[in-house]
Order: C-alpha cells, then sequence, then structure tokens
C-alpha cells in the first residue's frame, strides 16, 4: 500500500495539488470472494454540475444520495480515485452496530452514549431501509458482539462495561474462560461481555450494492482520482479528463482531506491489516465455537478483532502503521500469529487473503463535520468506525450543504476533532503514546 509521490502544496487561491491518494497493491479479500462487478466509467471529460462529490465510501455515498434526494432536479457526480470494493469501505472488518454501549454508568457516560445512539441508530436504520429497497445481498447478520478480554487491564474494562449495559438495560451475557471458549472456540480470552446489540456484514458487497444503487441524476466515476480543487467563483475539480465546475463540493475522502489542505492539524492516517483464513473442512468447523455467526472486539483498542466469516473461515485484524504501510512480509507474519495463537489446532491453517486499508484518527476520537470553505463541507475522522458514521454524517452534510442547517445537535453529540501538534512533536508522541498503548494491549494484540 502506498501513497503516490507528490508532497501536496495547499495555496487556497491556487490548485490545491492532491496527487496522492490512497492505492493499494494488496486486494481487498472481501473483494476477493465476491463475484466481479462491472465498473462505472472513469471521468472522460470537463463538465459542470451542481454538487460534485470526491469519494465513494460512505460518507461519499450517503451524502450523494442524500443531495439526490433533497436536490432531485440537480446533477450530481461521483468522483471515485480507486474502484468501489477496493477502498477503506470495503477493506473494514464489517462490524456495524446502531447502539454503543457507555463504558461506564456516571450520567454523563450515560447522557453521551444516548446522544450519539440518536445517529446510529438513524444512520444504521438508513442502511438498512436501502439495503431492503435495493436487495442489497451483504450478508447482514444479527450476531451480537463479544468483547474480549485476555489480560487483567482488559478484564476490568469488560466489567465496567458489563456495568454500562446494565444501567442502559442493554441484555447481556458475562463471559468466563470456558464459556468464551464454547462460543467461539478459543480459550486464549479470560472473559468476555456478549450484548445482543451488534450486526456483521460483508463490507465489500454493501459498498458496491449500495454504489450501484444510486438515484438516477448522481453519476459515479470510478478510476477518476482528483487532483486538485480551487475556488474561482464555483469550485474548479480537476480530474486528469478535465475540469468539473460545481457550485458546491462534499470532500469524503476521509484521511485524505489532508491531501487538499485542510484538517492537516486534526487528522492522523492509519494504516491497519486484516486477514481472511482458508475455508475449513467440515471436520474441523467445532474449532469455531458453537456460535454461528459471531464477531470479537479486543478489550483495548490497539488490540486484534476477530469474527467468523461464514460457516468455515476466520478474519483478523491488527496492526496499526502511523502515516505509512507497514511492510507486508511483517504483516502476513504477524496477522497469521494473532490467527495461530488464538487457534492453535489451526496452527497448519493458511490465511487465504491479506489486505490492509486506511482510516482517519483523531486526538480526542470525535470525526470532523461540516464546512471548510465557501461551498466546500467534509466529513472526515471516523476512528475507525465508519460504516454507520460515515453514512449518517455524509447524509447530514449534504442537509448541510443544501442550507438545512440541523448541525446544533448533531455537532453536541460527536464534538469536533481537536487541534494535533504539528510535526515533529506529532509522530514523536504518537510513538510515545503508541509505545506505551502496545504495552498495555500486551495479550489482546
Ligand atoms: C482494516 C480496517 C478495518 C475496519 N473495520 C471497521 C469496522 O468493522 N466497522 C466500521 O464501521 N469501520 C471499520 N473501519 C473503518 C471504515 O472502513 C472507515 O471508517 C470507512 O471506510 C470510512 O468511510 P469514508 O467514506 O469516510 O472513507 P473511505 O471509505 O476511506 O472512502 C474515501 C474514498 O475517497 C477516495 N479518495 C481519496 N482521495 C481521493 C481523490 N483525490 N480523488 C477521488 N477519490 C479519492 C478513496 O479511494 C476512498 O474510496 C475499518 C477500516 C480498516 C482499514
Amino acid at each position: 500500500m502506498r501513497y503516490n509521490a507528490a508532497t501536496p502544496t495547499c495555496k487556497r487561491a491556487a490548485f490545491m495539488t492532491a496527487a496522492w491518494f490512497p492505492t493499494y497493491p494488496d486486494r481487498c479479500g472481501w473483494t476477493a470472494l465476491l463475484p466481479a462487478r462491472t465498473l462505472t466509467p472513469a471521468i472522460s471529460r470537463a463538465g459542470t454540475v451542481k454538487y460534485a462529490v470526491i469519494g465513494a465510501g460512505y460518507t461519499g455515498l450517503a451524502a450523494a444520495r442524500r443531495l439526490a434526494e433533497l436536490d432531485p432536479a440537480a446533477r450530481i457526480v461521483v468522483l471515485e480515485a480507486s474502484t468501489v470494493g477496493e477502498g477503506s469501505a470495503a477493506r473494514n472488518s464489517g462490524f456495524v452496530s446502531p447502539r454503543d454501549i457507555p463504558a461506564g454508568t456516571s450520567q454523563a457516560e450515560l447522557r453521551a452514549t444516548a446522544a450519539l445512539n440518536r445517529y446510529s441508530e438513524e444512520g444504521f436504520a438508513w442502511l438498512l431501509a436501502l439495503m431492503e429497497r435495493h436487495f442489497i445481498d451483504c450478508d447482514l447478520q444479527l450476531t451480537g458482539r463479544i468483547k474480549g478480554a485476555a489480560t487483567d487491564a482488559g478484564a476490568a474494562t469488560v466489567r465496567g462495561l458489563r456495568d454500562g449495559a446494565a444501567a442502559l438495560g442493554v441484555p447481556h451475557d458475562y463471559l468466563d474462560r470456558d464459556a468464551m471458549q464454547a462460543r467461539i472456540g478459543s480459550r486464549y480470552y479470560q472473559c468476555g461481555l456478549y450484548t445482543g446489540e451488534g450486526y456483521l456484514l460483508q463490507p465489500a458487497a454493501l459498498i458496491q450494492g449500495l454504489a450501484d444503487a444510486l438515484p438516477e441524476n448522481v453519476t459515479l466515476h470510478e478510476n477518476s482520482p482528483v487532483t486538485g480543487l480551487r475556488r474561482a467563483g464555483k469550485w474548479h475539480v480537476r480530474t486528469d479528463a478535465g475540469e468539473i465546475t460545481a457550485d458546491r463540493v462534499v470532500l469524503a475522502t476521509n484521511a485524505a482531506v489532508k491531501n487538499f489542505g485542510y484538517l492537516r492539524r486534526r487528522l492522523v492516517t492509519i494504516y491497519t491489516y486484516a486477514a481472511i483464513s482458508a475455508a475449513l473442512p467440515e471436520n474441523r468447523l467445532h474449532h469455531l465455537g458453537a456460535m454461528a455467526d459471531w464477531g470479537l472486539l479486543p478489550a483495548h483498542r490497539l488490540g486484534t478483532t476477530v469474527r467468523r466469516v461464514g460457516a468455515d473461515r476466520l478474519m483478523v485484524r491488527s496492526m496499526y502503521g502511523y502515516e505509512r504501510p507497514i511492510d507486508p512480509a511483517l504483516v502476513a507474519a504477524t496477522l497469521t500469529g494473532c490467527f495461530h495463537r488464538r487457534y492453535p489446532a489451526l496452527a497448519d491453517v493458511a490465511l487465504d487473503h491479506v489486505w490492509g486499508g486506511t482510516t482517519a484518527l483523531t486526538m480526542n476520537g470525535a470525526p470532523f463535520w461540516g464546512q471548510i470553505d465557501d461551498g466546500l463541507y467534509s466529513s472526515a475522522g471516523c476512528n475507525g468506525a465508519g460504516i454507520v458514521k460515515g453514512t449518517v454524517l455524509g447524509k447530514h452534510l449534504a442537509e448541510l450543504a443544501l442550507g438545512q442547517d440541523n448541525s446544533n445537535d448533531l455537532r453536541a453529540a460527536y464534538g469536533t476533532a481537536n487541534w494535533i501538534a504539528p510535526e515533529p512533536f506529532r509522530s514523536i508522541g504518537f510513538r510515545i503514546i503508541s509505545a506505551i498503548e502496545r504495552r498495555k494491549a500486551g495479550l489482546e494484540a
């Protein structure tokens, strides 16, 4: 995975070069499991539209759809540098949830979670309605969610979540090591908390389904990187095929917003990695536990995510690269270790697909959402949970772009990404914090 080379400039009056955007040498494993999809044509000529959306992930597609709904006479163009199915929207682990559980039981924590859950429920319901209306088969399963703890510190986190779930009235089961083994087939975890709330899905199938069901007045162009953006009356969006002129632009490129000169002091690009195992034969499926479908999130945020994929495969996700990719050989070896440590009886089973993706983190965990220039809007910094969050924030961003400003409640719920120290302090800080956190994560990794 690499960014293509040029260092962007960010003079607002002139073109801001976005000569780089995420490209991935490894194929997304989720996409590899799907039949080939017919791509939409790359942009082939200059033109004029009312709205241009840059980036066809969850944020961009939700924004485009909402713009189309609210302004059905408008022409909307979506420009995607890569293909739908090869961006982070497809490369993720497929965990979605309409509700989060508060990390504790204080009134402030309960209120904050309830405020966020209102938006998560809205985003999830919107996705669900689209799946139903457009027959998007993305293996959506109500699996519940297991928070797994492999360390004493993780076990304390799990107990805090158990109290939070009880305070919120969320049905849950506290699982000791034996109960964990019974459910997921691994004795690796000291304990876990099962809640009935979470869903799992096939992310490549979802994003491709959403892209293929866009409204009539939205035109998606894949393999169409935007290489510059400037405002001269209208916005001028530069592509290899010429300029698209637009009244308003939605910049839905997540961390790559920085390449356009914006939010550089608020976002960090993180590379993280996932793998899917080879399919297990029928007589070894009992190693994956008694639950037909399950997803496990680590008690520590730098830990390893594990989920069952269909009846016969496992997916693991782990590792974090700060602003740059990690060596592929190290990734493959580390993910193999994550898998085999948890499932020593499957130590002869290889990983079929290994891939990486980018996501955007912010210092305080809050996204940036709003207008960043006249007629230019962005939502970025999903902090690794962008399927539902990207969807709901993209939808509301379109409403903001149309002057339907409903942002007060939304801003209060999410907060906003705060400033991060400039270089070299930020990378030094990141390395120190991540070394401390990695040590704390211990066996969760
Ligand atoms: C390994 C991994 C596991 C994850 N697991 C989960 C999970 O289980 N659940 C969850 O909710 N989230 C998860 N995430 C995070 C999730 O994938 C992202 O939060 C989500 O994709 C963000 O959506 P987005 O639309 O904002 O950005 P993206 O999905 O990143 O979409 C931005 C798009 O913009 C395009 N782009 C960038 N620059 C340009 C340009 N110059 N011109 C045109 N197009 C451009 C990119 O190609 C990309 O397709 C995971 C991420 C990774 C990498």
